[in-house]
């Protein structure tokens, strides 16, 4: 799908135009815009099926990141997020992507790990060998739980035991039940599967099956995404190409070393992750969990990408996560807006939503270093910040970009001064922005 060139840019129309524009572009039915645009969203009602005690709805804003090229299809991203400048920033390093080929994404077969605490083991050795002998056995029943899953070719591929040797409430073992959960997210199936397997796992091994539930470090089922930035797409104002490039490889340095940098690394590939996790109805603690875990998994925290100059010059990006995803049950089912999110994407399975979510965390993770090894993060995130300061002290519609602009200009950006600015106005109407 070639990305429509309008005579106005997308972030230059207004957002019904927005919305029209995007119904042609990408062929969308006006329910799905009405589903995107929240007119149409997730009622009070479906809230009051999905949680306890409700009492109405939520909303974030939803945005739409362009340029993106994952695995050689254009893909129209749907974003909600509340903090200014992500969809510019994963927008504008999606273009410079886009000019060396795009973004190239992978996902692992969708393994979930669920796993079985087992207590008061009289043996560990002798139980742990029992359960793999009756393997063949344990797995047959597990597959028995999803007929469904069985049939679309998923279903349980293996099971593990590993051995707590000393613990301060003594020896236990823990079963790893390995289950192809396809297009779904699967904690409801491996968790489901993991109750009805307890009763025989506590009768081979002789102890007392104690927690059953889903791991979030989703190791078997990652994704991974590499681009690269051709050396002449990265200068800009006076900052030379190789001094960005530079720049970005000295900041990943820091990052790989220093688990207080890593940490806001990983948070800035996260801003684009979460954003499309959110968007899609899925679940971002599950992913923000299994992220860190990830990104921990040598013993100590660290980066979870990396970029590097090619042999050419240019700057190459790279990153993996574990990223459990789904496009069928949870909320991806039920809220209208994750359904048209999906369409919009024109995503078919969890592997190909999981292979954009990763691409757009790699851009973004993109965006957040180029800013700081050149202008600093505050420039770019400051215009977008004053209009919500703008918006905090008060503004109408008509007065948020004069008063944010004004803000930017004095370079004092608070709520405290925009409401000065408002008052002085309020005093001398022909001094009020009324129009813009
Ligand atoms: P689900 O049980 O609603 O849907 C999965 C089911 O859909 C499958 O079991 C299968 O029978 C059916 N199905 C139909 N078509 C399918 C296809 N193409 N691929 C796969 N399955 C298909 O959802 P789920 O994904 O098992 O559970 C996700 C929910 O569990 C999320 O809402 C999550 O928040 C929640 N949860 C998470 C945790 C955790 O992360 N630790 C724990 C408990 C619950």
């Amino acid at each position: 799908m070639e990305q429509k060139s309008t005579s106005k840019k997308f972030y230059e129309l207004n957002m019904a135009e927005r919305l029209s524009a995007l119904g042609s572009e990408a062929e969308l039915s006006d329910e799905t815009l009405r589903a995107l645009s929240g007119e149409d969203g997730l009622t009070a009602a479906d809230a009051d099926h999905m949680v306890e005690n409700a009492i109405g709805t939520y909303a974030l804003p939803l945005g739409i990141a362009r340029n993106f090229v994952v695995n050689g299809r254009s893909v129209l991203v749907t974003m909600v997020i509340e903090e200014p400048s992500v969809i510019a920033g994963a927008s504008f390093m999606a273009k410079l992507v886009r000019a060396g080929g795009g973004f190239t994404a992978t996902a692992d077969a969708p393994e979930m790990i669920g796993q079985m605490q087992i207590l008061d083991v009289p043996d560990l050795e002798r139980a742990a060998e029992r359960l793999l002998s009756y393997k063949e056995e344990l797995l047959h029943e597990a597959a028995s739980i999803d007929p469904v899953l069985v049939r679309l070719g998923g279903g349980p591929r293996d099971l593990q035991v590993h051995q707590i040797a000393s613990s301060p409430i003594g020896p236990f073992l823990v079963v790893h039940l390995i289950y192809d959960v396809r297009d779904a997210m699967g904690a409801n199936t491996v968790n489901t599967a993991l109750e009805t397997l307890a009763p025989r796992v506590a009768a081979i091994s002789g102890g007392r099956v104690h927690l059953r539930i889903l791991s979030n470090l989703a190791d078997h089922r990652l994704a991974k995404a590499t681009c690269t930035v051709p050396l002449s797409e990265l200068a800009f104002d006076h900052f030379s190409a190789e001094s960005v490039r530079d720049g970005i490889i000295a900041a990943q340095a820091f990052a790989v070393a220093d688990p207080y940098r890593a940490a806001t690394h990983n948070k800035g590939i996260m801003n684009g992750v979460d954003a499309v996790v959110i968007a899609t109805g899925n679940d971002w603690r599950a992913v923000e969990a299994g992220a860190h875990a990830y990104a921990a998994r040598s013993g100590r925290y660290t980066s979870l990408s990396s970029w590097a100059k090619d042999k050419e010059g240019n700057l190459f990006g790279s990153l993996e996560m574990p990223m459990a995803v789904g496009i069928v049950g949870g909320a991806t089912h039920v809220h209208p807006g994750a359904q048209a999110a999906l369409k919009l994407m024109k995503v078919g399975s969890a592997a190909q939503l999981a292979e954009i979510i990763v691409s757009v965390g790699l851009a973004q993770n993109l965006a957040a270093l180029r800013a700081l090894a050149t202008e600093g993060i505050q420039r770019g995130h400051m215009s977008l910040h004053a209009r919500q300061v703008a918006i905090a002290a008060g503004a109408s519609e008509s007065q948020v970009n004069q008063l944010a602009d004004q803000l930017v200009a004095e370079g004092t950006i608070r709520v405290d001064r925009a409401a000065e600015i408002l008052e002085e106005w309020s005093q001398n109407p022909n001094g009020t922005p009324i129009q813009l």
